[in-house]
Formats: C-alpha cells, structure tokens, sequence
C-alpha cells in the first residue's frame, strides 16, 4: 500500500516523499484511513512504529479543510505523559506541517507559563500539552474549549502510570462532547479499557 492511497491532501504527500518515507507502516496503514472518516479510534502500538505520524498527518488534513483557530481557541488537543515527549510530537507536528497554515504549539511544566499564554491566546490549531500544566492553563483562563473538535491521548498507559487519571477527566469535562478522540497507549490494560469507555464512542480498535 501507497500513502497516496490512504487519502491524504497532496501537501501532505509531499511532506512524506520529502521525509523519505516510501510506504506507511503498519498502524499508519490502519488508522490514517480511520481517522479520515472522523471516527474515534484506539490504537495498541509502541514507539518507532511509526504511531505520532500515524495521527498526526490525518488531524493535518482534517484540520486544513476547516476554519483556523479562533482567539484563546484550540482545535486539537495531544495530550502527552511527560515534556520530553510533549516536545518530541511537537517537533514531529512542526515538521509535518510545514506547507500548511497551520499554528503548532507545546506545553508543559518547568518552564516559564507567560509565553504559553500569550501564543494560546492568538488561538492555536494544535495544542500538544501535558495533563498537569494544561489546567493550569486553563485556570489561568486563558483557554477557550468550545472549538475543539480533536483529542488525542498519547502514551494513555504511561499517563495513568504517573497519576493523571483525575486531571485527564477534569480536561474531558471541559472539552465538547461533540469531537473525535484517539487513545495510543503501548499496553491494552484493564484500566485503559475502562478509560476508552469514558471517553471514546465506537472506537475502531487497532491492535497490531
Ligand atoms: P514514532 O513511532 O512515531 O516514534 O516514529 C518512529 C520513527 O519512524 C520516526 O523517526 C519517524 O520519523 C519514522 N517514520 C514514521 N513513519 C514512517 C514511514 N512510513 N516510513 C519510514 N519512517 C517513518
């Protein structure tokens, strides 16, 4: 199978014929075409199996055909575990996006929340963050939910690991409940069972 099959726009083709990558691995074979069609999906996949470019070139596409960001508004939210990776997705979005009109932003703790603020405030399309540091952001008031239409937990297993659960319903009771969600998480446990009936709706399920 060809990128070019799974339904990608054309600048997004490029990108991937730039980046050498000459046929999508995989989970990219599974959940490219699935997150296309707007359906919510869990996939089951490690690190280096190609999973971050798995959901972010289809978010790219969805979002480019649809209105820009709107001030204090974000309309993909990738929530990750810790800021190396936050910052690692971010890196890999920036890149994907690259002939797109498209504002990318990353957040996470340790760092100073000014210039957080104030690049959420111009509106962002895709917010990567952290649980923790997100409601902050949020209590802060500076984040307007009603425009959100993507949610994608990254690493779901590892955030539960290091004691997100509270924070990760917290952010879903903001978000609409009319949007599409994606749980990638490395291991298939009871507990990520458990969260994905809370949070997704007739997920495709993608075990590889
Ligand atoms: P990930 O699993 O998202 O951490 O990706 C692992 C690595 O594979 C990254 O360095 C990507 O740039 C690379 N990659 C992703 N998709 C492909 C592909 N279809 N062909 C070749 N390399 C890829």
């Amino acid at each position: 199978m060809s990128f070019s099959a799974l339904g990608l726009c054309t600048e997004l083709l490029n990108t991937v014929a730039k980046k050498g990558y000459t046929k999508p691995s995989p989970i990219q074979q599974e959940a490219i075409p699935a997150i296309l069609n707007q359906r919510d999906v869990i996939a089951i996949a490690q690190t280096g199996t190609g999973k971050t470019a798995s959901f972010s070139l289809p978010i790219l596409h969805l979002l480019a055909a649809r209105p820009p960001a709107q001030a204090n508004s974000i309309r993909a939210l990738i929530l990750a575990p810790t800021r190396e990776l936050a910052a690692q997705v971010a890196a890999n979005v920036d890149n994907y996006s690259q002939n797109m009109n498209l504002r990318t932003t990353a957040v996470f703790g340790g760092v100073r929340i000014e210039p957080q603020q104030y690049a959420i405030e111009q509106g962002v399309d895709i917010l990567i963050a952290t649980p923790g540091r997100l409601v902050d952001l949020y209590e802060q008031g500076v984040i307007n939910f009603d425009q959100l239409e993507i949610l994608v937990l990254d690493e779901a297993d590892r955030m539960l690991d290091l004691g997100f659960i509270d924070h990760i319903h917290h952010i879903q009771s903001l978000l609409p409940e009319k949007r599409q969600t994606l749980l990638f998480s490395a291991t298939f446990t009871k507990e990520i069972k458990t969260l994905a009936t809370t949070m997704l709706n007739n997920p495709v399920i993608i075990e590889l």
